[in-house]
């Protein structure tokens, strides 16, 4: 066992949306740094680690991501097994990138490993195909949060005949639902809104572009939530859905 920091994606919250690699990795740990969306339920994979909460809701009240990087630092140069553990995939709105790059310019050696980021998860979990054939095109991920706090060019994304799945929109749905219809999406689009995916405690929220604001407010929409935007958002596979208990 060397001096490594793996890079995680724990997935969406259901444990057993886990990878096999990443289940490997928490066996290996030493220390684990855990976000706050995950499911502290996958601790079960490193029952002899440290584990170090991370995020907003861990107690540290967002802890600063210069911190973090420092931590995960000062453990690989002491020789220890890290693994840093994020909700969903640590490269899909994760930092995954920018903490790999910035562990590797130290000389640590780095892993990421896919995790199921929850776009992807919420849609499937309500049976929504995503790329339906001959429904929509292709899928475009994108955050209604930006780190300079402009917003995206929903102009733009409202014609690419592609779903929109939108992380962190909660806050923002009155933008999304204005950019998309100033961008020529029509009111009577397909919306889905998706909180805690893949959780026993998931919810959805069926709407249209038109109708997502009030329907958001009367359901008590929260964050975590994807929003799906497309044709492809009025389905519903019947599925029935199994969880470890
Ligand atoms: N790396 C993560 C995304 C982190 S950004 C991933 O790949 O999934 C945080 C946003 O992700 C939340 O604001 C929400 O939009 C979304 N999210 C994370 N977990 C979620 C869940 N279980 N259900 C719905 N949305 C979730």
């Amino acid at each position: 066992m060397s001096a490594k920091v793996w890079l995680v994606g724990a997935g969406p919250g259901d444990p057993e949306l886990l990878t096999l690699k990443a289940v490997r990795a928490m066996g290996e740990a030493q220390v684990v740094l855990i976000d706050d969306l995950v499911n502290p339920a996958v601790l079960e994979h490193c029952p002899s680690a440290q584990v170090i909460p991370v995020g907003k809701r861990g107690g540290c009240r967002s802890t600063p991501q210069a911190f973090i990087h420092r931590l995960m630092l000062r453990y690989a140069r002491q020789g220890k097994c890290v693994v840093r553990l994020k909700g969903g995939d640590p490269c899909i709105f994760g930092r995954g990138g920018e903490e790999a790059e910035w562990l590797a310019e130290r000389g640590i050696e780095v892993e990421l490993v896919n995790g199921i980021t929850a776009g992807l998860a919420g849609a499937t979990q309500c049976g929504i195909s995503l790329t339906q054939r001959g429904v929509a095109r292709g899928v475009t991920l994108v955050t209604a949060h930006t780190l300079d706090g402009s917003s995206p060019e929903w102009h733009a994304l409202a014609k690419t005949g592609t779903t929109l799945v939108v992380y962190m929109g909660v806050s923002s749905l009155q933008q999304v639902q204005a950019g998309l219809l100033e961008g020529g999406l029509p009111a009577t689009t397909p919306v889905a809104m998706i909180e805690n995916a893949s959780l026993p405690q998931q919810r959805e929220c069926r709407s249209h572009l038109g109708a997502m604001c009030t329907d958001a407010t009367t359901f008590q929409l929260k964050s975590p939530a994807i929003l799906v935007i497309g044709e492809v958002a009025a389905q519903a596979v019947t599925q029935v859905l199994s969880q470890i208990a």
